[in-house]
């Protein structure tokens, strides 16, 4: 299968490694929204937010583990968000589930 995420998990793609474990990755976005611009994913394939089910969900507990290991690390101190896009009306562009974590300014809430 051809997915970049993947290809990014793998090494074969090169990213800005932030944050590493057995089941999750983290890399610097290419395209920053904020200060701090992460992309936190699993490292095995799921699609999106929209394909998560009981029998693959437990990574979802390790990518907030992640999040919060980060923002220690980081010292993200005045906090953070973290955003899925998922599907069309989501804005999601990559086909692997991923978790943006922006933090380094004052973010706009509603998004738009
Ligand atoms: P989304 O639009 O929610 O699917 O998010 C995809 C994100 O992946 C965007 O913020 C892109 O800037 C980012 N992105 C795409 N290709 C790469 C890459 N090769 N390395 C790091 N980030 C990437
Ligand atoms: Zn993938």
């Amino acid at each position: 299968m051809d997915c970049l995420f993947c290809s990014i998990a793998n090494g074969t793609v090169p990213s800005t490694k932030i944050y590493e474990n057995e089941s999750v990755y983290a890399f610097a976005d290419i395209d920053p929204q904020a200060p701090f611009h992460c992309i936190i994913i699993p490292k095995a394939h799921i699609d999106s937010a929209a394909a998560i089910n009981k029998e693959n969900s437990a990574v979802i507990a390790k990518i907030f583990e992640a999040a919060a290991e980060i923002a220690r690390e980081q010292k993200l101190e005045n906090g953070f968000r973290i955003v899925t896009n998922c599907g069309r009306d989501g804005g999601q562009t990559v086909g692997h589930l991923h978790f943006h974590m922006l933090a380094g300014r004052l973010l706009a809430w509603p998004p738009g």
